[in-house]
This record gives structure tokens, C-alpha cells and sequence, in this order.
């Protein structure tokens, strides 16, 4: 486990509410339940309880969103997200959240963006790198050079992060339009593409279509949750959608394989979700084995750490003890990633230094 903790690691699947700490989960709850907003002894167990089939995970999503959709908590889940994925030696982060309205609050689409902003410059453990180069020229005397890091003996973890907004599958076509707007007037700040989530029961391909096609159109990244169910007709309109990248994969049929593979479709895989939500029937019958032997394109991630108590790590360490594959292989995998990510080819080569510069470490 340890040397899957040290190499550097690239997260591209990572829900912010869903990457909550237990910790800050129970806190945000009892102090909504000492206000009598809930009744705290009634949630505990529900936020405590390990294993969800996936439609009791949207269950436990829709109390998580009441205790942390407020601007302040918000910024709080950030700052330590990107705290915790940093002090795993994640280097790259593409972190997806969805951008929720609640007029009581006083928050819009806008603000919730905002509030994950202002987690992110809250960070103070780790530099982080949101803004894109192309919108900051770049600094060499910036603490996010290594070569500055060396001059100035600057030895402090770094951490690029990239934003992805999320359309909730309950979400009508103006209201996933909203948040492809947004994503637009929020790329100098680091948001890079739209994500399709939400529960996979919900919802119908057409209705988000407008909107994938126009953030398609404006040059915003797209990656789909993509047969988390038995939906083959939906796969099928997916994939010809050819999105930058798929989530899951996990209810795929031999055409739906041939055509993902004909497209060389990068997929997020997250096998501890996968296993917890019963997507698939077991760990060796995972189609990361095959996807990985056929050398097509993949990337682990872990989906929802504090929901499914997982670590990028730890999904590096299943893969390799399930698989039996060795630290040289996890490497060159986690490595690979670098060509699937939705950031620009300086960030890519600035990666690729810190992977290089890490394989001299490897036994
Ligand atoms: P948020 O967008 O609020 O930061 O993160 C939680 C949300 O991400 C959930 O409400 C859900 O819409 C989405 N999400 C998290 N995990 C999954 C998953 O495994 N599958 C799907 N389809 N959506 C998910």
C-alpha cells in the first residue's frame, strides 16, 4: 500500500460532495440538527451505513446536499478534498460538482461555483494551480515551477486542479444550459468540461443533448456516466455522442465494448463504487481486466471517497493485488492518465516531469 500512497497520481472521477470526510459530514449535520433543521439521531446511521445499493447512494446524496449546500460549507468540502487528494500525492485533480440553486440561501448556480473557488484559495497545506496558463502568463519565479522549487528550496507539495460541472439527470434542458453558460464564463478560473450524472434511473439522453452539443460546440471537455444500468439504447446514443471520456462502463454488451474500443473512449474507472453499489457481480469479473489487457485507454479513480471510505490509493492497491499487477505497471498506469486529462499541454508536460522525476524512485 505504501508505495501506491508515494507515486503520483491523477484523479479525473472525484464527486466534491461525494468526497466529503465523515468527519465534517456528522459535524455539518449536528449542527443543522442543534438548529432543529433535522433530527440528527435520525441521519447518523444513514450517513454511517456502509453498504448502499446505488439507488440508496442518490437516497443518501439527497441528505448529504441538506446538510452541505450553504456557501460556507461548500468551501470548507474543497479546501479539504483538495487537502486530502494532495496528501496522497494526487498531483493532478479534476474534481466535478454539480452547481446547485437554493433561493433561501441566497445561492444561485453562480455563487456555489464561487464558494468552490474560494475552497480552493483556501487551501493552505499544498499550492494549488487552478488558473489555467493560458490565462496566466506563465512565471518562472511561480512556486509552481519545479525548476523555482529547486532555486528557492521550495520543497511544498503541488496539486493542478481542474473544475468539471456536473448536469444532474433530474435537471430540465434549461437548467443543464444554465450550467454549460456558466462553465464558459467560468473557464479562466479553471473549469474545464461538463460532466452527466445523477441518478442513472432518472431521465432521458434527449433532454441533456442541447446542452452537451452546444458546451461541445464552445470547446468545454465532456465526460458521461455511462451505463451504470442495463440501458442500451442509451449507451448506444452516448457513444455516439463521442464524448471526451466515460464513466463506469459497467453495463456494457458486446457492441457496446466493440464500438467504445473502435472510438478509443478513455474510461474512468472506480472500482470500489462499482463493487458497493453492486454494479458489477465481483472484483475479478471487473471489465478492468479486459479493458486493461486490451491496452484501451482507462483511468482509476475513486468516485466518491467519503461516500464508499476509499482513497485513490487504495483503488490503486485493489487493482494491483486483485490483478496482480506490480508497482512498475501501476506506475506507467497512473502515468498514462496524463493523456486523458482536460487540461493544456503545458500542465501535461509539467506532469510528465513530475512522473519522470518520480520513476528514479522505483525499485
Ligand atoms: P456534487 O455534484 O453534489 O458535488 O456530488 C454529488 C452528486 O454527484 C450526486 O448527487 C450525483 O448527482 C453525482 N454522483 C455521485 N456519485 C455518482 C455515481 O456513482 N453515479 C452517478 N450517476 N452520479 C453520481
Amino acid at each position: 500500500m505504501e508505495w501506491c500512497v508515494s507515486m503520483p497520481k491523477i484523479e479525473l472521477h472525484a464527486h466534491l460532495n461525494g468526497s466529503i470526510r465523515d468527519f465534517t459530514l456528522l459535524d455539518l449535520a449536528r449542527a443543522l440538527g442543534d438548529k432543529g433543521v433535522i433530527d440528527f439521531s435520525q441521519v447518523e446511521h444513514v450517513i454511517l451505513k456502509n453498504d448502499r445499493s446505488l439507488s440508496e447512494v442518490f437516497k443518501l446524496f439527497d441528505l448529504i446536499h441538506i446538510v452541505t449546500t450553504d456557501h460556507s460549507s461548500i468551501t470548507r468540502i474543497t479546501k479539504e478534498v483538495v487537502e486530502d487528494f494532495a496528501s496522497e500525492n494526487v498531483v493532478y485533480l479534476e474534481l466535478r460538482t454539480t452547481p446547485k440553486k437554493n433561493d433561501s440561501l441566497g445561492m444561485s448556480k453562480r455563487s456555489y461555483v464561487e464558494a468552490v473557488l474560494e475552497g480552493l484559495r483556501a487551501v493552505s497545506s499544498v499550492d494549488v494551480a487552478f488558473i489555467p496558463y493560458s490565462e496566466e502568463p506563465i512565471n518562472l519565479s511561480s512556486p509552481l515551477s519545479d525548476e523555482s522549487d529547486k532555486c528557492n528550496g521550495n520543497t511544498r507539495k503541488k496539486i493542478f486542479v481542474r473544475l468539471l460541472l456536473s448536469i444532474d439527470r433530474r435537471e430540465t434542458t434549461e437548467a443543464a444550459m444554465e450550467t454549460v453558460m456558466l462553465a464558459l464564463e467560468m473557464r479562466h478560473f479553471g473549469v474545464v468540461g461538463i460532466d452527466l450524472s445523477g441518478n442513472p434511473a432518472v431521465g432521458e439522453w434527449i433532454t441533456y443533448l442541447p446542452a452537451l452539443k452546444f458546451a461541445r460546440d464552445q470547446g468545454l471537455y465532456v465526460t458521461l456516466h455511462c451505463g451504470e444500468v442495463s440501458n442500451s439504447k442509451e449507451i448506444h446514443n452516448m457513444l455516439d455522442f463521442l464524448p471526451e471520456r466515460i464513466g463506469h462502463a459497467c453495463f456494457f454488451e458486446e457492441e457496446h465494448w466493440r464500438r467504445l474500443k473502435s472510438c478509443n473512449i478513455p474510461v474512468e474507472i472506480c472500482l470500489t463504487s462499482n463493487i458497493r453499489t453492486l454494479s458489477v457481480p465481483t472484483i475479478d469479473a471487473h471489465h478492468f481486466v479486459d479493458l486493461y489487457n486490451a491496452k484501451h485507454p482507462l483511468v482509476l479513480c475513486t468516485d466518491d471517497s467519503g461516500v464508499f471510505s476509499t482513497s485513490l490509493s487504495n483503488e490503486y492497491n485493489i487493482a494491483a493485488s486483485t490483478f496482480g499487477l506490480g508497482q512498475k505497471e501501476m506506475f506507467e498506469l497512473s502515468k498514462n492518465a496524463i493523456k486523458f486529462i482536460f487540461a493544456d499541454n503545458v500542465v501535461k508536460e509539467d506532469l510528465r516531469k513530475t512522473f519522470d522525476s518520480a520513476a528514479k524512485n522505483l525499485d
